[in-house]
């Protein structure tokens, strides 16, 4: 067993790192601010191949392991999370989709755009009456002929403003069993009978843009179909794993960031005639954070390894994400705590950071469905 980053690794992240503190941190107080997507990011990012790295070479992509991955999302997420719930995960999923599931003209036609950061995609799953549920989706898509006609409404999407094709999961057999239901399409901004919502105001990752998605009579050709017809559960499921392992990266970035700010605000406040570290209120807090975020990177990793080994990793996925959502959530209101009144202020990265945690809890599976999940996993059918 090693626990320790190859070389290559390790130069990987801090070369990362050093690439955030230069281009993204700048900018990320400011993205929040104004509550706009930035990208002048997303074009770095597709510069130093960021946006490619899961991706295989024939399509543009870095062909880089899981594990590599999260260690550049964890950076990014440290240094602005709305950039990384854009660059990273709301064109991770879309991407998986196609990789795993498209043909080869799909493939080279979608994951080239993607990953040189000339196209914006977009994952349609969540609808307004449900998210967790996702069986109960009624987006309908109606088979005509060797067309498909799109009627139904996607919310809460990322990326959906600015996304020039998405993938969108719809109902193509109301009759069938559950897992047999529904199709994945893709479906090109501009399409007639499809358009975005007006932005959403968010309380966190105001940086990353979401909106409804709007299908009304929107005729698609059968080559629109992503994968087979009837198999979107399968495809959904496989996106989901890469969805609770990049909202994990997500959280890792920002509870590592709540630690930092909170380790360099207690020495260097004062109170009583001595930095504010010297309490035991205090140092206990920063004590706890790095517990947190040192097991929720050690899970993390270990559950990046296990799906490039291709081991299953279904429990481990959910127990990482719940237990590195929850610690953010934790870090990031210890950090507020450690802030004083300074920490309820605009400008304070604390600030920030508290709002931004708390979309770990509630993305790719909230921490209730992870629960289920772990516990399902563990108890068997029986437990449904
Ligand atoms: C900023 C942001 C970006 C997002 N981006 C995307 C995106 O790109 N694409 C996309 O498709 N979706 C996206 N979502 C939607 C997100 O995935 C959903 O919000 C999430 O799946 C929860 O669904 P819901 O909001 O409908 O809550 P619901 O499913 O209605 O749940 C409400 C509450 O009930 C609980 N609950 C539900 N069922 C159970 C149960 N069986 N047992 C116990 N508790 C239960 C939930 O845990 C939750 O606490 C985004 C959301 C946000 C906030």
């Amino acid at each position: 067993m090693d626990y320790e980053l190859r070389e290559e690794q390790k130069k990987f992240k801090s070369d990362f790192r050093a690439f955030c503190e230069k281009e993204i941190v700048p900018r990320a107080m400011k993205i929040d601010r104004e509550g706009a997507f930035s990208f002048e990011n997303h074009r770095g990012l597709a510069e130093i191949g960021f946006l490619g790295l899961p991706f295989p070479k024939q399509y543009g992509g870095e062909g880089k392991p899981l594990l590599t991955c999260v260690l550049a999302w964890e950076e990014l997420a440290r240094s602005c999370p709305s950039t990384f719930l854009s660059s990273g995960i709301g064109c991770l999923l879309p991407g998986m989709a196609v990789n795993l599931f498209g043909t080869e003209e799909q493939k080279q036609k979608y994951l080239r755009g993607l990953v040189r950061g000339e196209k914006m995609a977009a994952w349609a799953m969540t609808e307004p009456q449900t998210g967790s549920d996702t069986g109960s989706i009624k987006t309908e898509a109606r088979r005509e002929g060797n067309s498909y006609r799109l009627n139904g409404t996607k919310a809460l999407v990322t990326n959906g403003p600015i996304a020039d094709w998405a993938v969108v999961m719809a109902v193509t057999d109301t009759q069938a069993v559950p897992n047999q239901k529904m199709s994945a399409f893709l479906v090109e901004k501009g399409t007639p009978g499809f358009s975005a919502g007006p932005p959403l105001d968010k309380l966190g990752a105001r940086g990353s843009p979401t909106s409804d998605l709007i299908l009304q009579d929107c005729i698609l050709p059968g080559s629109g179909l992503l994968g087979e017809e009837g198999k979107g559960y399968a495809l959904l499921e496989k996106v989901q794993h890469f969805g609770r392992l990049s909202s994990a990266g997500y959280s890792l970035g920002v509870a590592q960031a709540c630690l930092e700010e909170a380790v360099l605000y207690a020495q260097k406040r004062q109170a009583f005639g001595r930095p504010i570290a010297h309490f035991q209120e205090i140092s206990f807090k920063v004590a706890d954070m790095q517990m947190f975020v040192d097991t929720g990177r050690l899970l993390l990793y270990r559950t990046a390894w296990m799906m490039d080994e291709g081991m299953d990793a279904d429990s481990d996925l959910s127990i990482a994400k719940l237990f590195l959502s929850e610690s953010a959530t934790w870090c990031a209101a210890n950090a507020v705590q450690i802030h004083g009144g300074h920490g309820f202020l605009k400008g304070c990265k604390a600030e920030q950071l508290y709002r931004d945690a708390k979309l770990g809890d509630l993305r790719d599976g909230t921490s209730e469905m992870q629960r289920r999940k772990i516990a399902l996993n563990l108890l068997g059918e029986g437990f449904r």
